[in-house]
């Protein structure tokens, strides 16, 4: 029985911090990286604390700006205003989920998009959709980049992303199309969500359901890149996708943990030299 070639996320990752390394040491100065993390959401320290470490790694410099849960709008506004005109700072990353009383849009539109190292200020957003080079949201720059090391064909292959999330789903979507492939969305209310699947070449899930896409609803040598990360009941790490099932029918798969989570921080850190580069030329 043939079963899927995995696509590692931490071995290219690890490959691809090493190119940025010896960029940014090409490059002869350190871009700068300013973190923004309000309250004290457990998930969301971890997650700042190992973009922080690769950051580092990198010989990016890294400065974490750490606010009290009652920070109010205005004050959070006032810190990314401050961030804007700070000449060393090349890249503005303010870590989700935000607390209640400030609105996400808010920070999202008032971010320089020239710094939007997330790619989710709307100027970034239409610049992709029109197929123009931006800063692209990491997390999709990452799936973009495991398909290609699994030497997947996208111009003419037939792309379903399951999810429309503006931070991954829709994102993903417009890059497949970007390079040619015919792209499909599905969602919540899509009929047949199976048989869509069956038909695709490429399949990316990014839904957050545990194991939601089953083994028979994947085509025979398709490339499945499961974005999902979700905990099940008994407390294993699962993707979106039932990986063991998957294994036999799928041609390649990226694993869950270590699929788009650790490329999801490397494409972090080469939007921030990126934006250094194109910033201070
Ligand atoms: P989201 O909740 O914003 O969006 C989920 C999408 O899935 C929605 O568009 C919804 O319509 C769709 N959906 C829900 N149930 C469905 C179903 N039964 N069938 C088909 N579609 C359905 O989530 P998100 O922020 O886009 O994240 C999706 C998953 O990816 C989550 O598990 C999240 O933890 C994970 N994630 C991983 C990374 C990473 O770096 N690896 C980054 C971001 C998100």
């Amino acid at each position: 029985m043939t079963t899927a070639a995995i696509i590692s996320g931490t071995a290219l990752a690890a490959t691809v911090r090493d190119a940025l390394a010896r960029r940014v040491e090409q490059i002869g100065f350190r871009p700068g990286l300013a973190v923004v993390l309000v309250g004290d959401d457990p998930a969301s320290a971890v997650y700042v604390r190992n973009k922080d470490r690769a950051a580092q790694g990198a010989g990016i410099a890294v400065a974490t700006h750490r606010l009290p849960a009652s920070t109010s709008q205005s004050e959070l506004l006032s810190l990314v205003d401050q961030l804007n005109r700070d000449p060393d700072v090349d890249g503005i990353l303010v870590q989700f989920p935000l607390p209640a009383q400030i609105a996400p849009r808010a920070i999202i539109e008032a971010i320089d998009p020239a710094k939007d190292v997330d790619g989710f200020h709307p100027l970034n957003v239409g610049r992709l959709q029109d197929g123009a080079s931006t800063l692209a949201p990491c997390t999709p720059r990452a799936v973009m980049k495991l398909l290609d090391k699994a030497g997947t064909r996208l111009r003419g292959a037939r792309a379903i992303v399951l999810g429309r999330s503006s931070i991954v789903g829709r994102p993903v979507a417009t890059l497949l199309l970007n390079a040619d492939a015919t792209v499909t969305i599905a969602h919540s209310r899509t009929a047949d969500l199976c048989e869509r699947c069956r038909e695709a070449d490429i399949l990316i899930a990014a839904v957050g359901r545990p194991e939601l896409v089953r083994g028979g609803w994947i085509k025979p040598g398709a490339t499945v890149v499961d974005v999902g990360i979700n905990r099940r009941a008994d407390g294993k790490l699962v993707g979106d996708v039932a990986y063991e099932e998957a294994l036999p029918i799928a041609g390649a798969i990226t694993p869950v943990p270590g699929g788009v989570g650790p490329m999801t921080i490397a494409c972090l850190l080469e939007n921030t030299i990126d934006a250094a580069v194109v910033r201070r030329a």
